[in-house]
């Protein structure tokens, strides 16, 4: 599913990679404390996707959430 839209331009994002030269996947990772990530689960790494404008560029990260 990709409904996710530029803010600027009001056109869909298309879904791209973004690499960090062979380091490996890009994931964010909760911290101890919680807070709003709380929900992912404490340490837990969860997998980013990526969207890509294809107006201005703008490329928006989406953390893969199970719901
Ligand atoms: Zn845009």
């Amino acid at each position: 599913m990709n409904d996710h839209r530029c803010p600027h331009c009001d056109v869909s994002l298309e879904e791209t990679t973004v690499t960090a030269e062979g380091v490996g996947d890009l994931y964010v990772e909760t911290d101890r404390e919680g807070g709003v990530l709380d929900r992912l689960g404490v340490g837990q790494q969860t997998p980013l996707e990526a969207f890509l404008c294809p107006e201005c560029g703008r490329t928006q990260l989406f953390a893969d959430l199970d719901d």
